[in-house]
């Protein structure tokens, strides 16, 4: 009998397009897996799954899922294919732990975790690997917005952040009180918490970590390059015109370097608890240091796209290694 997988993308996040950019991907791969069915439902901002001729799905508590007619298909295994809310946060996942469908990824709490900027930093700090200095400020209280202007002061430069976006939404560079100003009350409007980071000069690293077949797997850094007068946002990442470079592996670093990222992303897939998939992302400063900068426990699969990448440049094939871990997991 076939296995019938239901992909769900879309959300209410920010990110809504890039998921379905991600779900293309995965849909295209899956397409080659004989034994696979697959059906695509997209979430609206309201929560409601349509399929791909616009009908209103259901997915109930008997691990059917349900058309307006009535007309049900059994599911045995969901890839909840949706970055931000309520996917990456671990809602969706929660929802299925408890209908004891399996699917694909990070289950809720390693979830939750990566999603928000500050419970990533301090589990990060609780297994020992470094990460980037900030401060965090609770509420959007003139208390709380003094401690960014101290830390402007003492960095010269900052990034504000809200804590739980992601695609860079909710991310500003700042350099002077007015533009700190602003980037806070818009970070406050995306999230309850901001972080402020010292800006660091910086290359952007990436691993890809993954389990194949029961064995985790880190490949080497992949590396982005920003244009230089701006960082890696939104537009850079996804927006017609986009400037940014992506290289599969990053040149030049050293054997030391290697071995410390590879031992810090084990150790942050393993004390985190991810499963089947993340993209693990960190700064090398110009003096040296690394940082792991954060966790992403579905990481973006566009064409541009690190983790599929690095993934094939790895020598993996993306289709075996899903169909490996759906085959697993049903
Ligand atoms: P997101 O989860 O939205 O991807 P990130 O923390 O990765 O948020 O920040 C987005 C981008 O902003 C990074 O890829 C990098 O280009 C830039 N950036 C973030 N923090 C810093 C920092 N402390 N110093 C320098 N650049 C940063
Ligand atoms: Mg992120
Ligand atoms: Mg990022």
């Amino acid at each position: 009998n076939d296995i019938q997988v239901l992909l769900i993308c879309g959300g209410g996040g920010s990110e809504h397009d890039v998921s379905l950019r991600t779900a293309d991907f995965i849909q295209r791969e899956l397409a080659k897996s004989p034994g696979i069915q697959l059906t695509r439902v997209t979430m609206d901002s309201a929560g409601r799954l349509q399929d791909a001729e616009g009908t209103l799905r259901e997915l109930r508590s008997d691990k059917l899922l349900y058309s307006a007619s009535g007309a049900a298909q059994p599911v045995d295994y969901v890839i909840p294919a949706i970055h931000g809310y309520p996917g990456e946060t671990g809602d969706l996942q929660s929802q299925l732990e408890i209908l004891g469908l399996p699917y694909y990824g990070c289950g809720p709490e390693a979830s939750k975790i990566c999603f928000n900027k500050i419970t990533t930093k301090l589990w990060l700090s609780a297994l020992g690997i470094d990460n980037t200095p900030y401060q965090f400020l609770c509420a959007n209280t003139a208390e709380e917005t003094a401690k960014a202007r101290d830390a402007l002061k003492l960095w010269g430069e900052v990034f504000v952040k809200a804590s739980s976006q992601g695609s860079s939404v909710g991310c500003y560079k700042v350099s002077d009180e007015a533009a700190l100003e602003s980037a806070l009350q818009e970070a406050f409007t995306l999230s309850p918490y901001v972080l402020v980071e010292k800006c660091l000069k910086v290359r952007e690293l990436e691993v890809a970590a993954y389990t194949y077949e029961g064995e985790l797997v880190i490949t080497a850094p992949g590396e982005v390059c920003a244009p230089s007068d701006t960082f890696y946002s939104y537009d850079e990442k996804y927006a017609e015109g986009s400037r940014a470079l992506t290289h599969v592996v990053a040149e030049g670093l050293s054997e030391a370097q290697l071995g410390w990222i590879d031992a810090a992303s084990r150790r942050a897939f393993v004390g985190l608890q991810l499963e089947d998939l993340s993209r693990i992302d960190f700064f090398l400063t110009e003096s040296g240091e690394i940082y792991l900068n954060e966790v992403n426990t579905f990481p973006g699969m566009t064409p541009i796209s690190m983790f599929p990448k690095m993934l094939q440049n790895h020598g993996h094939d993306f289709c075996a290694y899903l169909t490996a871990l759906i085959r697993r997991a049903v």
